[in-house]
């Protein structure tokens, strides 16, 4: 069977303001800084592929349409997931269906990702504090931002431990980012941690 990827509490839905991803490589892990949308929503009850409104939205419009053929849903403001059952977010028919692994050479924000890619030196360098000018604002407001994206993009390929690995021996070799460590090591060795799962609870309570 084809591994994929799938994004945390069966997807998200954005409203405008937040990223519908281009890529379908691209999910939503649950650690990122940017709460993406998922753009592999499948309908459990008529199996049509959901289809997500694009940016630019149109001039005016304050809600981002996910529909289906059997259900049409306006994403307001902030974001929701796809397994939201409140009684203010009505229970959606829809999930994750998965997003295919990166394949290597990979173009992440301008940074080409290949099998020979030192991919120590690129975390030491982004843990030092160095983004691509591409990436994303929220992922650089800190330098977790970017090795966490890197980091996720590259699950299933085999280098996301490398990712792991070089983040671990980073923070041995610079006990002064013990914090941002501490942080890599609960992420790396619990994979698909909890942490994540409330941040995005915090957001969509916030937004
Ligand atoms: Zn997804
Ligand atoms: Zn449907």
């Amino acid at each position: 069977m084809e591994k994929l990827n799938f994004c945390r509490r069966s997807g998200y839905l954005v409203g405008p303001g937040y990223t519908v991803p281009g890529d379908p490589v691209e999910f939503y892990l649950g650690e990122e800084r940017d709460v993406v949308s998922c753009t592999r929503l499948i309908c459990v009850s008529c199996k049509e592929a959901v289809r997500v409104e694009r940016d630019p939205l149109p001039q005016g419009q304050d809600f981002r349409t996910y529909a289906c053929a059997c259900k049409a849903h306006h994403q307001y403001k902030g974001l929701r997931s796809a397994d939201d059952d409140d009684e203010a977010d009505p229970w959606l028919p829809w999930k994750c269906s998965g997003h295919p692994i990166a394949t290597l050479p990979y173009n992440l924000d301008g940074v080409e990702i290949a099998p020979a890619t030192d991919l120590h030196a690129l975390v030491r360098r982004t843990l030092g504090g160095w983004s691509p000018d591409s990436a994303r604002p929220e992922e650089r407001e800190s330098p977790l931002g970017w090795v966490i994206k890197l980091y996720a993009r590259l699950i299933g390929t085999g280098f996301d431990q490398e990712v792991t690995l070089a983040w671990i021996s980073t923070v041995a070799e610079r006990p002064n980012i013990g914090a941002l460590g501490a942080t890599m090591l609960t992420f790396g060795a619990a994979g698909r941690s909890t942490t994540g799962r409330r941040r995005a609870d915090r957001a969509s309570r916030r937004r």
